[in-house]
């Protein structure tokens, strides 16, 4: 948590829950992240975090960005970037969505299959276009699974007809799945990517960019190694694989540039036992899945929380949201540990809240506002 957001929590006393967003964070990461992979344009995957200061923030370092909808392109544009700098890097996407990008001066779309492919030749004739390449997502926290890209095989082929519809075959995407831990991922898919460059070569297709998505980590309760590793295993992995003949290189983050800088603070509405026997606590804070912890599904991200007791003694808990929704559980299996001291209207803060939260939460489910946000 930075002085920043504390001094605001303490100043403001906000009413919870609420994010609190640091956009000099975010522009930190930013910085860093073109250090330390100079030979990338940035493309920021607007969808984790789409508050207009960070991407007004973005635009003016210079980021482009990667949107999936319309609403996302209308804002990029309001906030700053020009239509040459967004990507529709959605596979999924209506013929008239895609007519309207191109007719905002949009140039680059993605695709992964031959029916989409067929949806941007005839609404955004001529456009860059980049196949997306199926993989495994193993090692990542939040895996992006099989939803997203096609075999290498059908890639293949699907540039090859994308050159016969008159489009630019530009490139391949992948996304080695968000939250990534495995650093040997980017090799794997770097070479699958950088076979498919000479196979299309042989097919009179000369590819010029790599996309290589997102995936970089933020600071969750789990050790991830240091972003410089991150960089340095993408360097090495397109060095092996493309030599001296380094193609363009696009990277996505999202959660790396605006999870870290983002906490939620939330309050203690509820501690409970479920029998007088059991020493396992249940905590129920005034958020929950439908409030902005989506990503708690399946127990998957496993956020740091602060409490005013911390260096207490401890003790083992069950952390639940406030709706009527029995889904609305955010750790059960997980090993979760809390003071003893912790006690109902206590303020607690879950820390890297910044990504994949603001959007996740619902308008009203049981009569709860949506998160609040304040970007500072
Ligand atoms: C969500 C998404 C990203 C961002 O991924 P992170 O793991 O959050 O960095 C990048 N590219 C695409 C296509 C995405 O859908």
């Amino acid at each position: 948590m930075t002085d920043k957001i504390a001094r605001f929590l303490e100043d403001r006393r906000p009413a919870t829950p609420c994010l609190v967003v640091d956009v000099d964070m975010v522009e930190d990461a930013y910085l860093k992240l073109r250090e330390l992979l100079p030979a990338a344009r940035v493309f920021y995957a607007v969808k984790a975090n789409p508050m207009g200061p960070v991407i007004s923030r973005l635009a003016r370092l210079g980021s482009n960005f990667d949107t999936a909808s319309r609403n996302e392109i209308d804002l990029c544009l309001t906030e700053g970037a020009t239509a040459d700098r967004i990507s529709f890097g959605n596979t999924i996407k209506k013929e008239a969505d895609i007519a309207y990008a191109w007719d905002k001066g949009v140039e680059l779309f993605a695709f992964d299959s031959e029916a989409e492919l067929k949806k941007i030749a005839r609404a955004a004739p001529g456009a860059k276009v980049f196949c997306r390449v199926l993989m495994e997502c193993e090692g990542a926290e939040w895996p992006l699974s099989r939803k997203f890209g096609c075999s290498p095989e059908m890639a293949a082929d699907l540039m090859v007809m994308a050159r016969d519809y008159g489009l630019d075959a530009y490139g391949l995407s992948f996304h080695v799945g968000s939250q990534q831990t495995d650093l040997a991922q980017w090799d794997k898919a770097l070479a699958s990517v950088a076979g498919l460059f000479s196979v299309l070569r042989e097919r009179d297709v000369d590819l010029r960019m790599v996309n290589l998505g997102g995936g970089f980590p933020a600071r969750y309760r789990a050790k991830v190694p240091p972003l410089e590793a991150y960089a340095e295993a993408v360097n090495e992995a397109v060095r092996k694989y493309f030599g001296n003949n380094i193609p363009e290189l696009i990277i996505e983050p999202g959660r790396s540039l605006v999870g870290d800088a983002g906490v939620l603070q939330a309050e203690v509405v509820l501690i409970s036992r479920k029998d007088a026997s059991e020493g396992k606590r249940w905590i129920y804070l005034d958020v929950g899945k439908f409030s902005g912890l989506a990503e708690t599904m399946d127990e998957s991200i496993k956020y740091r929380i602060r409490t005013p007791h911390d260096g207490g003694e401890t003790g083992p808990v069950v952390l639940a949201g406030p709706t009527c929704d029995s889904a609305d559980v955010l750790y059960e299996k997980t090993a979760y540990e809390m003071p003893l001291d912790l006690a109902i209207g206590d303020k607690v803060e879950i820390l890297a809240t910044g990504a994949y939260t603001t959007t996740y939460s619902s308008i009203a489910f049981n009569g709860f506002e949506p998160l609040k946000t304040y970007c500072i």
